[in-house]
């Protein structure tokens, strides 16, 4: 199946998102951590992007739509794949219809209080991107990463200004897709309160693995 994962930053979408890509064996394309690589690797397309991403603003919607474009033409999305974060406007949403066919609009539903609390605590690794939370999922060793020993640091746009800029963003720009999805009918909701196991089970239920 073609999933496309939407709600706000913090909700869960990455961490669901790496855990359904192993259990239906179908690629997770986070838009976001292409764009991460990028500027780790200082390409063109990472010096373009890097200001705006540190802002917590968004990139425009025709890179962005290339890239994922390019991404859904590699051989191994062929048995379906999980968008995560893409698309995040309108415009790139009616983009998207004319490259893929999505069976499914994932919402994570999640108040903007439990957001501003889940990404003030968040900690990435530094070369694997595995997430952590100092107080919800700490690391073994503070400021190690569990699976790889690299070293855990606070994303930029996980700062306080921009935790703040990445809600509004995301109320304007990114929220009327839920009724944009609901009117083509493949709208579910998933509550993004619990913890990962239980919203994990949830998505199996709601998605049998063929
Ligand atoms: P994420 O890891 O999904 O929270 O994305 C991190 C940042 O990358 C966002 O705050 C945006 O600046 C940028 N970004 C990711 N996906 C998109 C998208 N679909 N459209 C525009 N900007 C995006």
């Amino acid at each position: 199946m073609n999933f496309i994962f939407l709600g706000p930053p913090g909700a869960g979408k990455g961490t669901l998102a790496k855990q359904a890509a192993q259990v239906y064996g179908i690629p997770h394309i986070s838009t976001g951590d292409i764009f991460r690589e990028n500027i780790k690797n200082q390409t063109e397309l990472g010096k373009k992007v890097d200001a705006i991403i540190k802002s917590g603003g968004l990139v425009s919607d025709d890179i962005t739509c290339e890239l994922v474009k390019d991404r859904l033409s590699k051989p191994d999305t062929k048995n379906g794949y999980i968008l995560d974060g893409f698309p995040r406007t309108i415009p790139q949403a009616e983009a998207l219809e004319s490259f893929a066919k999505i069976d499914a609009a994932v919402n994570f539903d999640i108040a903007d209080e439990a957001v501003v609390e889940r990404l003030g605590g968040r900690v990435c690794c530094k070369e694997c991107g595995q997430m952590f939370h100092v107080k919800f999922n700490p690391p073994k060793q503070a400021g190690k990463c569990d699976k790889c020993g690299g070293e855990l640091y606070t994303r930029d746009d996980d700062k306080t200004e921009s935790i703040q800029n990445r809600l509004v963003v995301y109320r304007k720009s990114t929220a009327p897709l839920i009724d944009f999805y609901k009117n083509k009918g493949n709208l579910v909701d998933i509550d993004a309160r619990p913890a990962p196991e239980a919203i994990l089970a949830e998505f199996e239920k709601k998605f049998p693995k063929k």
